[in-house]
């Protein structure tokens, strides 16, 4: 059988392109590696979801908000609320279990979409620039499926190194990538105590002046001095010079995201191995640590631990056009933008300890083109989410969730669209997509805001 779209990965870029393309009516097999879909934000466990609005205008609707709204239905959210820490104008707490049902629940609606879980896409094959087959291994042995177009939402741009698309990986200065990190859930936390120890040490924590809600909603950035007073104990030997952490949506949890693993490789088993027992051996280190040093943990407990290190960084694919740390510094608008995002750079120490956020203002935004998610030289390939083409510090911003989903959104469309008008992705028409995208309530550009 051939498909009209497969789509290797389901997390939230490929979810939505998978539902996007579906809608549309094309025939999708959608391949993911684990057991369920969702990605880093259900198996890495990484919320909350980052984000839908540029100071109070909501830059990501479509398909996105859908799967908000019925996150809500399921009491699985808070919606979206201030950020707490003024680094972007809204953040989305979910419990990442209720995402898991929730893709479950939307990709099953769609009888014209195939989700074939467990199968890790191992092979393609290419000819003259035209991607013909993908093949997959499961516990059956391998499967090989064929398609008229395709797209990457591996994050890692796994298919399109499979095609032979060139890539960059890590910073120009030494090659390194974005740190890993082990995100884990914490239960038996007094939240009282926490917040009476913040507002007595303002100067410890990274907090946004006008957010006084701390009672209903926390982010903690700090406990700068603990941290110190830790590690000069040897208590403290991860990289890291602060603890961050997200209240979870039942009470006394939290998700703690401190662990930091750096210098290896996302896209090699051999680091990811040595990756994974080093986050092991750091959620052991951060739980006796939050016991011992921090107020209101000492009688917390491990509640859940993500079923993989999430990976900020990998592949970043060679397309027909690259986002720039330009592009967003400057808020730049494209004619051919299919999605706007709006949270900062935010680059996590490749090689250390530091965190480090530039925007110019929090209510910022700016167009992401169509042409960083068409690799060089392929016909019926897209890559989309966190493998799209970016130098380090431009995909530093736009590698979040919520880009990631109205990125989907957009190749999926994309893909339905390059069928009917039988064009290959670099000349498809993106003024027709972008209409289409708005048929569909997604916003394609920064005007579309006015
Ligand atoms: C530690 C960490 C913290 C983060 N913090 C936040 C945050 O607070 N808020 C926020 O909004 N974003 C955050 N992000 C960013 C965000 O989670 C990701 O960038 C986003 O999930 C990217 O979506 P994606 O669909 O491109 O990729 P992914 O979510 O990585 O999904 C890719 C999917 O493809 C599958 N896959 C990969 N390779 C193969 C293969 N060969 N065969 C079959 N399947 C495959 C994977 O299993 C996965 O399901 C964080 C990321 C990390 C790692």
């Amino acid at each position: 059988m051939k498909y009209d779209v497969i789509i290797a990965g389901a997390g939230p870029s490929g979810c939505m392109a998978a539902l996007a393309a579906a809608r549309l009516g094309a025939k999708v097999l959608l391949i993911e590696k684990n057991a369920y879909p969702g990605g880093s934000n259900t198996a890495g466990m990484v919320c909350p979801l980052m984000t839908f609005h540029s100071g109070n205008k909501q830059i990501v609707r479509g398909i996105a908000q859908e799967v908000i709204d019925r996150l809500a239905e399921k009491g699985a959210t808070l919606g979206h609320i201030p950020d707490p820490l003024g680094v972007t104008s809204t953040i989305t707490p979910i419990e990442p279990s209720g995402l898991r049902l929730v893709y479950f629940e939307m990709l099953a609606q769609q009888p014209n979409i195939t989700l074939l879980l467990h199968s890790f896409l191992y092979d393609a094959e290419m000819v003259s620039g035209t991607v013909t087959r993908v093949t997959v291994v499961g516990k059956d042995g391998t499967a090989s499926y064929r398609a008229k177009t395709f797209i990457d939402a591996t994050g890692d741009g796994d298919l399109a190194a499979l095609c032979h698309v060139g890539f960059d990986k890590g910073r120009t200065s030494d090659g390194y990538t974005q740190p890993m990190s082990m995100i884990f859930k914490v239960g038996g936390i007094d939240f009282a105590t926490v917040i009476a120890y913040i507002r007595q040490n303002p100067e410890q924590f990274i907090l946004h002046k006008g957010y006084t809600q701390l009672e209903k909603y926390l982010v903690v950035s700090g406990f700068f001095d603990i941290v110190k007073l830790a590690k000069a104990h040897g208590d403290f030997n991860i990289p890291r010079d602060r603890i961050l952490f997200f209240q979870g949506l039942h009470p006394g949890e939290a998700f703690i995201n401190t662990s930091r693993i750096i210098k290896l490789s996302g896209i090699s088993a051999q680091d990811q191995s040595i990756a994974e027992k080093e986050a092991a051996w750091q959620v052991e280190e951060l739980m006796s640590f939050f016991q011992k040093y921090v107020p209101g943990f000492e009688s917390c407990y491990l509640a859940a631990i993500a079923d993989m290190s999430g990976v900020r960084e990998s592949r970043r694919i060679h397309g027909i056009c690259t986002l720039t740390v330009g592009d967003v510094y400057e808020e730049r608008a494209s004619d051919e933008g299919v999605a706007v995002c709006a949270f900062p750079i935010d680059i996590h120490d490749p090689a250390g300890a530091d965190l480090q956020w530039m925007r110019r203002k929090q209510d910022f935004c700016y167009d992401i083109p169509y042409g960083v998610m068409v690799p060089r030289k392929t016909d019926n390939l897209l890559v989309t989410g966190r493998c799209i083409s970016a130098t380090h510090e431009a995909l530093a911003s736009a590698r979040i969730s919520a880009t990631a989903m109205a990125l989907g959104q957009a190749a999926g469309t994309a893909a339905y669209l390059a069928l009917i008008q039988k064009v290959g992705f670099e000349r498809l028409d993106v003024a027709l997509l972008q209409q289409e995208l708005r048929r569909q309530g997604a916003i394609p550009t920064k005007v579309d805001l006015r």
